[in-house]
């Protein structure tokens, strides 16, 4: 049996579940994070039933303290199987689909919690187990193509996964001399429940990826020491819109939101 491992965060809905099936389709064991757990548990039965090991460690990564004891629930498991985490996968992450005057301090901060302080928490304790064991390792983060694109009614969340982008950037430039990578996947819209927790309503055909797709797309570009991409020709035809002056830029995102999401 394959001897390591890869954690994927947000492994209980859309583009989480298919990165773990993707992994688990390498020959990779995976431990699988989220806070419903019975998903979880009937993900690892599928993917057991790959051929691999699978975990199911139910935590809510925007509790400082569950974080802060998510690795070591982690650890024990690896080391009773004998295997080392190779691959962190920081894919959980959530926005607020209104207007920032509308929004209450403690959404924005649980938004910040969990796709800004728990990635990065994640990431320090992936660099050090991966230091201390020396294996070729890789970090993909989930960013979005909001991190790019700053987006009028997501301002809490655009300025989040800008810093996943930033961060994964540097992180990846630090990291060169080791045998660690990291990858920052920013995908446009993709069909998962992130919109009805993000409060959006969608107008009719959206035209956005399957998660399957999105999640492929990541893995490969994760192997393959890709440090920034964009899943999809549109998607990236659509980053080009960053060169253009500020409140053209922002206008012009803001448009293409409301061509596939009801205003505010
Ligand atoms: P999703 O279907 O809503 O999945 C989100 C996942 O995050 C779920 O597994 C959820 O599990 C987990 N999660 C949420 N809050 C959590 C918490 N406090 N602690 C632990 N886990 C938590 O959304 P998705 O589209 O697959 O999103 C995955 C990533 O892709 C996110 O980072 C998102 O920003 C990014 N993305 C999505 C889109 C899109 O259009 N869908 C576009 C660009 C980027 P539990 O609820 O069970 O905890």
């Amino acid at each position: 049996m394959n001897k390591h491992a890869a954690l994927v965060t947000g492994a209980s809905s859309g583009i989480g579940v298919d990165i773990a099936r993707e992994l688990a389709g390498r020959g990779m064991n995976v431990i699988l994070v989220a806070r419903r757990r019975e998903r979880l548990e009937s993900l690892a039965a599928e993917l057991e039933a790959m051929g691999v090991k699978a975990l199911a460690l139910d935590c809510d990564l925007a509790d400082r303290q569950q974080l802060n004891g998510l690795m070591q629930r982690a650890a024990e498991w690896l080391d009773a199987e004998a295997m080392v985490l190779t691959v962190l996968v920081n894919n959980a992450g959530t926005g607020v689909w209104d207007w920032f005057a509308n929004q209450t301090r403690e959404i924005s901060q649980r938004d910040i919690d969990l796709n800004v302080t728990a990635l990065t928490t994640l990431c320090h304790d992936f660099v050090a187990m991966a230091k201390a064991h020396g294996k070729p390792a890789h970090i993909l983060n989930i960013a979005s193509l909001a991190a790019m694109l700053p987006t009028p009614r997501f301002v809490v969340y655009s300025a989040t996964k800008a810093y996943v982008q930033r961060f994964s950037e540097i992180l990846d430039y630090e990291l060169r001399q080791t045998n660690i990578s990291v990858t920052c996947s920013c995908p446009g819209g993709v069909l998962t429940e992130f919109m009805q927790h993000a409060g959006q309503e969608l107008k009719g055909d959206t035209g956005m990826m399957a998660s399957a797709d999105v999640a492929r797309l990541a893995v490969q570009a994760m192997f393959a020491g890709q440090v920034v991409h964009v899943p999809g020709m549109l998607n990236k035809l659509s980053t080009l819109v960053r060169f253009l002056p500020r409140p053209l830029k922002i206008r012009l995102v803001e448009k293409s939101m409301l061509v596939t999401v009801q205003d505010k």
